[in-house]
């Protein structure tokens, strides 16, 4: 049945912007791009099921298409919707093991050591690409021992002192992987005058579940969260994430892609830049050092789709030293679990070459990015090491 609420296909004017925009259809010839596979194809596909396109798999849903688009074709979602229509989506052990990412990391995380080393050697990883098809060039990411939730609860007292409440969604990797970037945003907030609370429960946002086809799964954990989210804004001001990914599917991908309604609470739902960099603005700073470094930013392709890229660079303007070369805006090519599959590793490298590239030729001390993923993929392709900007404002607190 055609979904009333996702017809924005019809307004597309062929005019290929997105095609021109798209990185698999750039490095991967199989991929006809954007527009075929999205509105093109959507006329197709509604009026005979039959001519759903296999090559529709290749899209990342990196949404660089949507951000092109001059008629506000929703073209990644189209995409993605036709894919979970039509069986687009194979869903083996897998697409289970790398989607389920707040499972995988509850069982691994208390084994944490053994795990890091056993996804280290070289026979575990090639077991894995013979048996099920991770590609055995990949890094793993690591997981910690200490979760972010156990290390924050030891802090839940002090962040009750302060006046002023925000809620904070860590999401898994900063939970489970590095909560790095989860204790450096307590560390900015609290000298802000502003206490962290966390949800009483939180699930996984549903990226990696939407891009390997578990939308059942991914509804369920959108009520939970929405749920979640009510409950604990009758008592901080609103919902922070610092996962581009997380606050672009908390806001955007719930109504429009798993048909979660999350009107009550969607204009209470920011992208921690953006919420800091308003803070900012109306004179709510902490006392910063210089951090005299040179680093090169990378912004991430959910991140301009957000339209948050502007918050982070007021954020990272405003630290005194701070040297800030804006990279080429280019998709990293890891799109998340996208990357890990076999079949898209040549896919994946070589749409994030041209980055790459840019990052070895700069004289930097380090790479800055938001988003976990694509800090992933450029320490995996590069000799430098990667910083979320929120590590940068915590290191220039005095
Ligand atoms: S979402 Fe990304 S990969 Fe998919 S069609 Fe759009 S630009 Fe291409
Ligand atoms: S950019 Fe938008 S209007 Fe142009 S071809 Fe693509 S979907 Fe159609």
């Amino acid at each position: 049945m055609l979904n009333l609420i996702n017809t924005s296909f019809d307004n597309c004017l062929k005019c290929t912007v997105c095609t021109t925009r798209c990185p698999v259809a750039e490095a991967n010839p199989d991929y006809p791009g954007p527009k075929q596979a999205g509105p093109d194809g959507e006329r197709l596909r509604i009026k005979n099921p039959q001519l759903y396109d296999e090559a529709l798999k290749h899209c990342t849903n990196c949404k660089r298409c949507e951000v092109a688009c001059p008629s506000g074709v929703h073209v990644g979602t189209v995409i993605q919707l036709a894919k979970a229509r039509h069986g687009g989506f194979k869903k083996g052990p897998r697409e289970f093991m790398l989607s389920h990412t707040d499972l995988m990391g509850s069982l691994s995380s208390p084994a944490a050591p053994i795990v890091n080393a056993m996804t280290k050697l070289k026979p575990v990883k090639k077991l894995l690409d013979k048996t099920l098809g991770i590609d055995q060039r990949r890094t793993f990411p690591k997981y910690t021992g200490e979760t972010f939730r156990s290390w924050f609860n030891k802090q839940s007292g002090t962040q009750a002192s302060f006046q002023r409440q925000i809620s904070f969604f860590h999401g898994c990797f900063t939970n489970f992987n590095d909560p790095t970037v989860g204790k450096d945003l307590v560390a900015v907030l609290n000298a802000m005058n502003i206490g962290v609370s966390l949800l009483k429960k939180e699930k996984c946002c549903g990226v990696p579940l939407i891009a390997n086809g578990f939308f059942n799964k991914a509804r369920k954990n959108a009520e939970l969260n929405m749920s979640q989210f009510a409950h604990s804004l009758t008592k901080t001001e609103c919902v922070i994430a610092t996962e581009p990914s997380c606050a672009m599917t908390l806001r955007d991908e719930y109504p429009e892609v798993l048909e979660v309604d999350n009107s009550a609470v969607k204009d209470r739902i920011f992208f921690a830049a953006a919420f800091i960099a308003r803070e900012f603005a109306r004179g709510n700073l902490p006392d910063m050092k210089p951090v005299p470094l040179r680093v090169a930013y990378h912004s991430p392709c959910h991140l301009i789709k957000a339209g948050g890229v502007i918050y982070t660079m007021e954020l990272l303007n405003s630290i005194p030293g701070l040297e800030v070369i804006m990279l080429d805006q280019k998709c990293c090519g890891l799109s998340g679990t996208y990357g890990f599959k076999k079949e898209n590793y040549r896919t994946s490298q070589s749409i994030g070459q041209g980055i790459f590239d840019q990052i070895e030729a700069l004289d930097v001390d380090y790479v800055v990015t938001d988003c976990q993923s694509c800090k992933m993929q450029v320490e995996m392709n590069t000799d430098r090491t990667v910083l979320h900007p929120l590590t940068l404002l915590a290191q220039s607190l005095t």
